[in-house]
């Protein structure tokens, strides 16, 4: 990343590659495969890496490229590297920094495919691992063994929207020289930028708010140079890179990032105040309400509380579902941080496999709804939730 003394907004617009003679204002598209050289010398030196250059866009593309230094510069980070969806970055990420052995230590409440990750395929290569209850960090030290390598955990967690103490984390790795990797996903480096924090990789799924728009899948893992090289060796050999469209999309979506989740926050915190109130559901969770038991916290690392709101009908699985099914204008998807307006019913559908016990264990009760807020209008947002709940 080149330093600069740019706002955050300037940036995600400003951030640009060095334009061809054509001086184009508007981004151009790198649709290609590779590269071509000037002689033998010119190909030798960019093989031997005595140069900075592209080659073949399966290492580095100049779409992704600008892609990959917004984001860098957003999250404060040296390096990074572009994947076709989040969890490419996630698997990549980790699979290029442990060895058969290793054991991660990970927040109990993160993304679904990360846990059939960590539980299904990563013990095939004798990678062990052991969850820690997100309110409970005390316990995380107790958790580690001589193996423990990497410390991971995502904040706002999905789909309850929990918070965790980034600062806490941050200290908990250091003193044990373990690795902490952040997903980011939930609040974008606009909202949260973990290195602040002590993280040393952030990771992000750009499908989400980066895109928001719900058209791209991508991913993302920014951080520290020494554990970036890594995660480079392994991912330009193993072919997980972003297509340079997808980053061509993405970097003009991280244009009106800091607008769009402005607004995408704004009304989230107007429809849990709304929700706060109503007489037909049990409780509300949303990390900007004083109502949050981890309030404070995500006062003290976030901007603003995101785009994710959770709550619980009145009435169990059925009153869930009959909920869910009252819905008319807003889209029943399980997709998040697009400017539609999304509504998921966790316990009957992406959770449904697990039983009342287990989603207890990731915090899904039966009633639960997670509504990710786009922007329509919020008038028009509530009246269709309210008309649901009646
Ligand atoms: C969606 C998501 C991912 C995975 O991203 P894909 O782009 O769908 O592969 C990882 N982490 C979190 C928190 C997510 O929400």
């Amino acid at each position: 990343m080149k330093e600069n003394n740019n706002k955050f907004e300037t940036n995600a617009i400003r951030t640009q590659l060095k334009r061809s003679e054509n001086l184009e204002h508007s981004v151009p598209l790198y649709l290609t495969s590779s590269f071509v050289f000037e002689d033998a010398e010119d190909m030798r030196a960019s093989f031997a890496e005595e140069k900075e250059r592209n080659i073949y866009s399966r290492y580095s593309n100049p779409n992704s490229s600008e892609f990959i230094e917004k984001v860098c510069q957003m999250e404060g980070a040296e390096n990074g590297f572009a994947f076709a969806s989040g969890m490419a970055a996630v698997f990549s990420t980790l699979a290029a920094l442990l060895n058969s052995g290793d054991h991660i230590l990970s927040a109990r409440s993160i993304f679904g495919s990360t846990h059939s990750l960590f539980n299904n395929f990563f013990p095939k290569w004798n990678i062990d691992h052991s969850y820690f209850k997100i309110d409970e960090l005390e316990t995380i030290e107790s958790l580690i063994t001589p193996n423990t390598k990497i410390l991971y955990a995502e904040t706002p967690t999905n789909p309850g929207v929990d918070v965790l103490d980034l600062e806490e984390l941050g200290k908990i790795a250091k003193r044990n020289n373990l690795i902490l990797i952040i997903d980011n996903c939930f609040a974008t480096p606009y909202l949260q930028q973990p290195i602040k924090f002590g993280a040393d990789l952030v990771i992000h799924s750009g499908t989400k708010l980066m895109d928001g728009q719900g058209r791209v899948l991508a991913g993302i893992t920014v951080g520290s140079a020494e554990l970036m090289d890594k995660v480079y060796r392994f991912s330009r050999i193993t072919g997980p890179a972003l297509s340079p469209f997808n980053a061509w999309v993405l970097s003009k979506s991280l244009e009106t990032l800091a607008v769009r989740v402005d607004r995408h926050c704004e009304n989230a915190l107007k429809l849990a105040e709304y929700l706060e109130g109503n007489e037909n559901i049990n409780w509300v969770k949303y990390p900007f309400l004083k109502s949050h038991p981890k309030y404070e916290i995500a006062k003290k690392q976030m901007k603003a509380g995101g785009c994710v709101v959770a709550f619980e009908v009145k009435g169990g699985l059925e009153a869930g579902r009959e909920f869910f099914d009252s819905i008319k204008l807003l889209s029943l998807s399980a997709n998040l941080g697009d400017s539609r307006t999304i509504v998921t019913h966790p316990a009957s559908t992406t959770h449904s496999k697990l039983s009342v016990k287990e989603r207890a264990a990731v915090g899904i009760s039966d009633g639960m709804v997670r509504i990710s807020v786009g922007l329509e209008h919020i008038d028009d947002i509530i009246a269709d939730i309210e008309q649901a709940l009646g």
